[in-house]
């Protein structure tokens, strides 16, 4: 198996190294799994492909060396986590609205001893409405936290005029990405690419959705959960 993370390591242009800190990452996740409900994932080999090279998959289109990076609903740490472990200049944020997530994000930053990873516990309509927060990342991500369009309005606020949101999705997309596309006009972004992601382990059809952002959200945005819900965008 572990043929198959380094084969992967390989075909995104990382260290080898780097599998020892994953190795590291992956006992801990799943001997905290065993007392909280961190991931469904149990199986030590899909760990590695579905967790750890899924959220690594990012680094095949997006290339630059240091930047700022968000990410919403990161759960245990995807996709923020691995890419901040293969790229040591990043500064990563993460947000997570489950107090014993965050209680493991920062258990693992001290682990593997991150520097500039701020964790933070909250919900990402409310941080969005926070002045230093708004437009101050190159690079907003969220994988398996909603559809597009709460997604698009999750993520807009954060990035900054002329930054990336990558957006990891899987299965059949074609309504969805109709409504993705009219709430990232809402929000001031569009797309750019959609990537199949090809790496080993990796057959299930997921995909990269990448936006460009063309102009500050709106201040209006991201609103409240509750109205979210009730009049989602799109
Ligand atoms: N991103 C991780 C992954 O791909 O494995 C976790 C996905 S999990 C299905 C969704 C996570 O998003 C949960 O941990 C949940 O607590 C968090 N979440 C959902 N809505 C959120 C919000 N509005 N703000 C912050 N976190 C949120």
């Amino acid at each position: 198996m572990t043929n198959v993370f380094q084969e992967g390591l390989q075909r995104l242009g990382l260290s080898g190294e780097l599998e020892a800190a994953f190795l590291r990452y992956r006992q801990e996740l799943l001997e905290w799994n065993t007392r909280f409900n961190l991931t469904a994932i149990k199986d030590p080999e899909e760990v590695m492909t579905k967790h750890f090279l899924d959220s690594l998959s990012l680094l095949a289109i997006y290339s630059q060396d240091e930047t700022t990076l968000l990410d919403i609903g990161t759960g245990p740490g995807f996709p923020g986590l691995p890419l901040k472990m293969a790229r040591p200049h990043w500064r990563v944020t993460l947000v997570e609205a489950t107090n014993k997530k965050v209680t493991f994000l920062r258990h693992m930053v001290d682990v593997l001893e991150l520097e500039h990873v701020e964790v933070i516990h909250g919900r990402a309509e409310e941080l969005g409405q926070k002045p230093a927060y708004r437009s101050a990342f190159d690079l907003v991500t969220a994988r398996a936290v909603a559809a597009l369009p709460a997604l698009l309005e999750y993520c807009a606020p954060y990035c900054r005029v002329g930054g990336a949101i990558i957006l990891p999705k899987k299965g059949e997309l074609q309504d969805e990405m109709v409504q993705g596309k009219r709430a990232a006009a809402q929000v001031g972004a569009v797309l750019e690419a959609d990537t199949v992601v090809d790496l080993p382990g990796i057959n299930d059809g997921r995909r990269l959705l990448t936006w460009r952002q063309q102009k500050r959200c709106p201040e209006q945005y991201p609103r409240s959960g509750a109205a979210m819900a009730k009049r989602p965008l799109g």
